[in-house]
């Protein structure tokens, strides 16, 4: 039987860590403004339990909205206005965004210093190239839920379903960079059962529900279960959790596994943003 993640406990373990280093900052508050496009109730529920993270550990938080008919060079003018700013430490700018607009155009008009959801160019290639920067949240959060649980990550065979430039990919090079082999499978991938029978960690980032048997699973492995799929009004992950928690290691569920980590990792970011802008303004 596996260990089974609790994200929120963890989440606020390190949100604690969070606080007590904004509290050693001496009354400034790392700030993050949050850009709203649009009426998706989704995407503002995900955008109010951002700002009320930011709240209970100590940053502060701005949200701009902007209707469903915003243009991208309107956007653009909004990300170079918060680009200005001094007090705006980190720029999160809450996707899907209108058909119209290009993300990866925004993403890459944020100010690479600013851009806490890791997704700028830059941001990218320097992880890539395994050098300091910021990196997509919901990847890191996949590798400190191992080693917060001492799960070796050196030498082991990782296995990652799903190669998207939010998720799959910066995942693969995050493990790469800690010795992991690590393979990277999608929906081209033949004999996928095979391959994930081999794995000590298995990372789920594919977005169909239960997709991942139980059986697949190589007994003790790591299980990372990224996917939010809803059924009936259920969330469920990629992973088929009943049958493969008998088989796992240790396995994150969903929800309470991945979700609450990633915004606390966003925390972490504009912290991160905000002491690195400090550094960078002394004489
Ligand atoms: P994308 O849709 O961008 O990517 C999905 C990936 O899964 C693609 O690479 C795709 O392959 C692959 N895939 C699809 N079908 C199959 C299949 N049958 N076999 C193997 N691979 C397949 O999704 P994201 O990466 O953005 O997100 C993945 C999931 O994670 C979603 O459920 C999303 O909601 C969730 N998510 C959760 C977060 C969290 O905080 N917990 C944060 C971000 C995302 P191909 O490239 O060939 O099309």
């Amino acid at each position: 039987m596996a260990t089974v993640i609790d994200g929120k406990n963890l989440s606020e373990e390190i949100r604690a860590e969070i606080r007590k280093e904004v509290e050693e900052l001496g009354g400034a508050h790392p700030c993050l403004a949050a850009v709203l496009v649009g009426d998706d109730p989704a995407s503002a529920v995900y955008v109010r339990n951002k700002r009320r993270a930011c709240e209970a550990t100590g940053l502060e938080s701005i949200q701009i909205n902007l209707p469903a008919e915003t243009t991208q060079t309107e956007l653009l003018q909004q990300v170079a206005h918060l680009n200005q700013d001094p007090k705006v430490n980190g720029i999160l700018v809450q996707l899907p965004l209108p058909r119209s607009i290009d993300p990866a155009r925004i993403a890459s008009a944020i100010l690479p210093e600013k851009d806490v959801d890791g997704l700028h160019p830059l941001n990218a290639g320097r992880l890539l190239a395994n050098e300091p920067g910021l990196y997509p949240c919901t990847p890191v959060a996949c590798i400190e839920i191992m080693d917060r649980h001492g799960f070796q990550i050196e030498g082991k065979r990782a296995v990652v379903i799903g190669r998207s430039e939010i998720v799959g990919k910066p995942i693969a090079l995050l493990l790469l960079h800690r010795n992991a082999t690590v393979t990277i499978c999608h929906s081209r991938t033949q004999q996928l059962p095979e391959i994930v029978r081999e794995a000590d960690i298995v990372i789920a980032a594919i977005g169909q529900p239960r997709f991942v048997k139980g059986d697949w699973i190589k007994p003790g492995a790591a299980v990372i279960d990224v996917g939010i799929n809803r059924i009936d009004k259920k969330l469920v992950g990629d992973v088929d959790f009943d049958v493969a928690v008998e088989r796992a290691g240790l396995i994150t569920p969903v929800p309470g596994g991945v979700g609450p980590l990633t915004i606390t990792m966003l925390l972490r970011n504009t912290l991160r943003a905000f002491k690195q802008q400090s550094e960078s303004r002394k004489p």
